[in-house]
């Protein structure tokens, strides 16, 4: 026999809780993946993927994966064996960035940056003369970072931009027209407030004519895939691989719930969530890990005060008030706590709960 699972407050590094209209939605009938009523749901998917990205790009598609699936189609469709693909790294993604563009074959070139540090743009765009991608990450959930995506785009030349949104995308304003994305993947569960295992993937029409035509990925070759969603509409949609039709409705599901509510509002909810959580953990003595002025709102990275045990406290607050916290990534994995305030958690009941029992946590472990 399966143990019961049982509710958890999830405000480690994603996944979040969800939006209740998305969990209901899985519970929906299976339709078939052409059944005109399913390609119905996956249209709207789209049309609500393109406001939430800031985008008209026609390929803007829930990819079958999650926000990794997108990092991986993003790279195999666009670099390959002779190209050159510039990483800006100030985290643990740009770090995986890297490994999934060497896997391609193209040359990477890796800029490093301190960990809680943005990413510089200028010195980004300046580490390779004619690279056919400059790849960045927007929000670094590993440190809590916020990037200038926005002006890693003027200064792109005629390299693609690759960008990862995985936890900006319905936290965090994203434009990805206006700032000269030209491939972007996020993830479902992070703000967005969705289970995992979708990825929210855009590509421009001119990155989509650049793309690598016979790409070391079958499953994940954008070329193949404009077949079903994307670019081909009503009967002259052909089978690639079977959609996951739940997750897609419950995508379109919660999509709906953010879109109602208002994307500046659902950012704002997130904003006063993120500020109130940071003040109150200075308030209480600690640390925050990411530099001021960057420092996302959707995950806040703090210090694990001198003397205090970092396991001890995430597996207290586990165990006494079914909630869980992010350890640290890397070199920072037992001295920094990472705490998500995403989707329907980024509110202030939230910020309240989180503070009181990471005090009762630190002072009894
Ligand atoms: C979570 C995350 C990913 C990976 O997404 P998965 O859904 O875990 O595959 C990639 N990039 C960033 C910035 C993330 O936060």
């Amino acid at each position: 026999m399966s143990r019961p699972l049982t509710f958890r407050h999830l405000f480690g590094p994603g996944p979040s809780n969800c939006y209740p209209e998305a969990i209901e939605a899985l519970g929906h009938p299976v339709l078939g993946h052409l059944d005109p009523l399913f390609l119905e749901v996956l249209d709207n998917t789209c049309a609500g993927l393109r406001q939430v990205w800031g985008t008209n790009n026609a390929r803007t598609l829930p990819l079958s994966g999650t926000g990794s699936a997108g990092m991986e189609a993003a790279f195999v469709n666009t670099v390959g064996a002779g190209d050159v693909a510039v990483v800006a790294v100030n985290g643990l993604f740009g770090e995986r960035m890297c490994e999934v563009a060497r896997r391609t074959g193209a040359e990477v070139v890796r800029v490093d940056h301190e960990w809680g540090q943005p990413i510089d743009p200028e010195r980004v765009a300046a580490a390779h003369p004619n690279p056919k991608v400059i790849a960045a990450v927007h929000a670094e959930t590993s440190t809590g970072v916020r990037s200038d995506i926005a002006a890693l785009g003027r200064l792109k030349g005629d390299a693609l931009l690759v960008t990862d949104a995985v936890t900006s995308i319905g936290g965090l304003e994203l434009l990805a027209d206006d700032w000269g994305i030209d491939v972007g993947y996020a993830g479902t569960q992070k703000c967005l407030g969705v289970a995992p295992g979708l990825s929210p993937f855009t590509i421009s029409d001119a990155a989509f004519e650049r793309r690598v035509k016979d790409p070391q990925s079958w499953y994940l070759d954008l070329g193949l895939l404009g077949g079903y969603v994307g670019t081909a509409g009503g009967s002259q949609r052909t089978y690639h691989h079977t959609a996951p039709v739940p997750m897609i409705a419950s995508l379109q599901a919660g999509l709906a719930r953010v879109l109602g509510e208002g994307l500046d509002a659902v950012r704002a909810r997130h904003a006063t969530a993120g500020l109130a959580l940071q003040d109150g953990l200075e308030e209480m003595g600690l640390d925050l890990f990411a530099a001021e002025g960057f420092r996302l709102p959707s995950l806040t990275t703090v210090r694990v005060p001198e003397g205090v045990d970092s396991a001890a406290v995430r597996a207290y607050l586990l165990k006494n008030f079914s909630m869980e916290i992010g350890a640290g990534v890397g070199q920072f994995a037992s001295s920094v706590w990472r705490i998500g305030m995403m989707g329907p958690n980024a509110n202030n009941a939230s910020v309240v709960f989180v503070l009181a029992a990471l005090k009762e946590a630190i002072a009894k472990v």
